[in-house]
């Protein structure tokens, strides 16, 4: 898959220019702002490469600022007009998280997400994902990013070869850890055995979205469940952790809290009873649901800390995480791109 930019440099060889001047161009395009800014070319080259390649690689974004905290939403129109969202979170010291989209829509259909109502229309290019990142260095580009989750729209695993090629460019150049990196991934069947394998894959964190202790409760709210048991997600990730590292914490359980649908205490028993011996290694971050037009219901604060206190008995190291940007539907599970009426 190539990029805008292997066809700069491609373009840049083929007019015989230096190789330091392809790597000029390399810095720049993750440092500056548009093409203007890249002064280090000669004004004629830099006009010419403009009118050739956009800065970026779609051509509008809209953003929208919470009044409540500092958390943006950009919504992304694509070249085709097709529309995605990204999430710029500042955290408490001077750093960003950025959350990313991989694709239109999602294919996946989990009840409780509203991009899962969409459908997928399409897969992002590597352009597109690797632009949102580049979209917000350059607003408030004096506090860095730091921290890069594939949280937005799709399931990134189901778009794998683009993101791959994404991630090693936030690695190689735009400076993000790869253990800074949260790949999300709803674990749809043989998905996670495919990233065990591939090798080349970088050794990313994993948050693993399961929802459920139950085979029966995944089955209902998370369609792609249907055809593989908790057991071989288990597995997934025993298998991710041995091939990948050992390090404390390194694989996160996502477990968004529906009332009377997965936060009863059976639900957390199995849970625990499954993941037990990996308590060192994993965590489990429940998620109070963020409203979206599917009939269900947030669970209660009552049921949340029972479910808690379940897992901690347990050992398994549990937080409850309360999402950041929800008065501009930037929460996760609300990035669907509403028509406008
Ligand atoms: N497709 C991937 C990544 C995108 S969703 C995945 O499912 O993991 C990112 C996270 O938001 C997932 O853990 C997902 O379960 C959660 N989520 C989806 N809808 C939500 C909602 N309405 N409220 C809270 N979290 C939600
Ligand atoms: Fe897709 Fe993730 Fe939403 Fe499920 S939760 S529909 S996998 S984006």
């Amino acid at each position: 898959m190539e990029t805008t930019l292997d066809h700069i440099s491609e373009t840049l060889q083929a007019q015989g220019q230096p190789r330091y001047r392809i790597n000029q161009v390399r810095t720049a395009w993750f440092t500056q702002p548009n093409w203007d800014s890249v002064t280090t070319l000669s004004k004629q080259l830099r006009q010419d490469l403009a009118q050739q390649f956009s800065w970026l690689s779609f051509p509008t974004v809209k953003v929208f600022n919470s009044p409540k905290d500092s958390t943006q939403k950009a919504i992304i129109t694509l070249a085709d007009g097709q529309k995605v969202e990204t999430v710029n979170m500042p955290n408490s010291r001077d750093t960003r998280t950025v959350c990313v989209s991989s694709q239109v829509g999602c294919g996946m259909g989990c009840t409780f997400c509203a991009t899962g109502t969409m459908g997928l229309k399409r897969n992002l290019t590597v352009d597109e994902i690797v632009d949102q990142v580049r979209y917000w260095r350059w607003q408030a580009s004096d506090v860095p990013i730091t921290n890069v989750v594939f949280m937005g729209m799709g399931e990134p695993l189901a778009n794998s070869d683009a993101v791959k090629q994404a991630i090693n460019i936030l690695i190689n150049d735009c400076e993000i850890g790869k253990t800074r990196i949260v790949l999300s991934t709803v674990a749809f069947p043989g998905s996670l055995k495919r990233l065990v394998l591939d090798a080349d894959f970088p050794d990313v964190r994993l948050a693993i979205s399961l929802h459920a202790g139950t085979d029966e409760t995944r089955g209902k709210i998370v369609p792609s469940h249907k055809r593989q048991t908790i057991q071989q997600i288990k597995e997934g990730i025993e298998a991710y952790l041995a091939a990948r590292h050992n390090r404390r914490h390194h694989v996160t359980l996502e477990y968004v809290m529906l009332l009377d649908v997965n936060d009863m205490p059976t639900e957390a028993e199995a849970l625990a009873k499954t993941f037990k011996h990996l308590s060192h290694q994993i965590k489990v971050n429940l998620i109070p649901w963020n409203q979206t037009d599917a009939n269900l219901q947030r669970s209660s604060e009552q049921h949340m800390i029972v479910f808690q206190d379940i897992l901690e008995q347990a050992g398994i190291p549990t937080t409850i995480r309360y999402s950041k940007g929800l008065d501009i539907s930037a929460a996760c599970g609300q990035l669907v791109v509403k028509p406008l009426s």
